[in-house]
């Protein structure tokens, strides 16, 4: 048979549930916030990405799903979804009325990456964005929502790892620094990391290789560099998450595989599957939407990664699929007819209901609904019809009713409000 391709997935029913409790948790926390959706498609010019993310990036050099579309242009699966979205904002002058806008999207993104444990080419992400607001309370509030978010769905052991970037100002000043120190050692480092000290030294702080870990544990941090203004906002970044009773810890290293940030990184890392781990990060990116040929706006933002918080959510709580309120053990031909009325009458009142409309004893149908976890049975056989009344049987109490045939669904309807499924 064919299978799935490799690095990708399925989503299977029980799971599949925990990713619409998950979605559902971030619309309505992220709508208390101001935020509404936005979808973009997942295909986007190459341009966009190189522009936005940065060449040196493994993502950009490395990672792109990347064809030919018409004429001369490159088409690229969208591997993060803020360049997107910034498109989005300038393409539809979504700052025209007022450049403070909040949106948020849930949706797939592509890498090529090495398939691996818990690591897929196609994943999700929820995004934040935020338009238009450079005080850092927005950056504080942004935190608080996430880590409210989280906590809401039971992830244990989070914890929130924060930084500074600083504006390209000051970060030509760490720049030089890391240079210094890091052109003296390049028989130790990668070579992409040999590659990309001239053009950009920062990346070297999050490559993964050892030799790169060890020489970047001894290079300067960028605290060191901040200028006032950013050192300031910095500050009353911390001072926000301060008066919220939000913990965090100050990660010099931590700089996102990306190229737009400025100012405030964070990360939201947990030990809950072993190895510490990101399920959320973020930060400041003020220059970004000038950069993609909109106003001078600023704007910050954040991506959740679904895949690795439904893994998480599902470690603390069982799978299990919304069981039918009503089973239908209808028996024969005519028994079948009028159940698979009544299963659309009582759908038609947003009851679940259950048919089955196989030829089986009431035994083996009784043991099919005690295993889909039924609330209610119906017994439709022909003496049933002929009397014109069915039995319900309520599963848990094993108590059994009356049903009158022409009153039926009226009656079932009450019987499950009684009994509060
Ligand atoms: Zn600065
Ligand atoms: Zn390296």
């Amino acid at each position: 048979m064919i299978q799935l391709v490799r690095g990708f997935r399925d989503i299977l029913p029980g799971e599949a549930m925990v990713w619409q409790q998950v979605e559902q948790a971030a619309r309505d926390r992220f709508e208390c916030f101001g935020f509404s959706e936005i979808r973009t498609p997942v295909i986007e010019q190459t341009a966009l990405f190189k522009r936005s993310i940065g060449e040196d990036t493994d993502i950009v050099e490395k990672e792109m799903y990347t064809f030919p579309g018409s004429k001369d242009t490159l088409l690229t699966l969208r591997p993060e979804a803020t360049a997107s979205v910034v498109r989005a904002y300038i393409q539809h002058k979504l700052y025209a009325a007022d450049p403070v806008r909040k949106l948020y999207s849930i949706g797939p993104m592509f890498r090529r990456e090495r398939p691996q444990k818990g690591r897929y080419r196609q994943f999700s992400q929820i995004n934040a964005e935020v338009f238009g607001i450079e005080s850092p309370y927005m950056d504080a509030q942004l935190i608080y929502m996430l880590t409210r978010f989280l906590d809401a769905l039971d992830v244990p052991g989070l914890r929130v790892h924060l930084n500074s970037l600083g504006c390209p100002e000051c970060r030509n000043g760490y720049r030089d620094a890391l240079r210094a120190v890091f052109s003296g050692k390049t028989d130790r480092l990668c070579s992409d990391c040999v590659r990309r000290i001239d053009r950009n030294p920062l990346r070297l702080l999050d490559c993964k290789v050892p030799g790169c870990r060890e020489v970047a544990a001894d290079a300067p941090s960028m605290a060191d560099f901040l200028c006032a203004d950013c050192d300031a906002h910095f500050k009353t970044v911390t001072a926000g998450l301060d008066a919220m009773g939000v913990a965090y810890e100050r990660d010099p290293r931590l700089v996102r595989g990306l190229d737009y940030y400025t100012r405030t990184t964070f990360e939201i890392q947990t030990d809950a599957l072993g190895a510490q781990s990101a399920v959320a990060g973020g930060g400041r990116y003020d220059g970004l939407v000038e950069q993609l040929g909109g106003p001078s706006v600023p704007a910050v933002g954040f991506a959740i990664g679904m895949d690795r918080l439904v893994e998480l959510v599902m470690a603390a709580q069982p799978v299990l699929l919304r069981p039918p309120a009503v089973f239908f053990a209808a028996m024969g031909a005519e028994a079948w007819k009028r159940a698979f009325q009544w299963a659309g009458e009582l759908s038609d009142q947003g009851i679940r209901v259950e048919i089955d409309f196989s030829e089986r004893s009431l035994k083996a149908l009784m043991r099919r609904a005690d295993r889909l976890g039924a609330q209610f049975v119906l017994i439709v056989g022909e003496r049933e019809l002929e009397e014109k009344t069915v039995s319900l049987r309520h599963m848990a109490t094993k108590a059994q009713t009356a049903v009158p045939v022409d009153n039926l669904v009226a009656v079932v309807k009450e019987k499950i409000w009684e009994s509060g499924v």
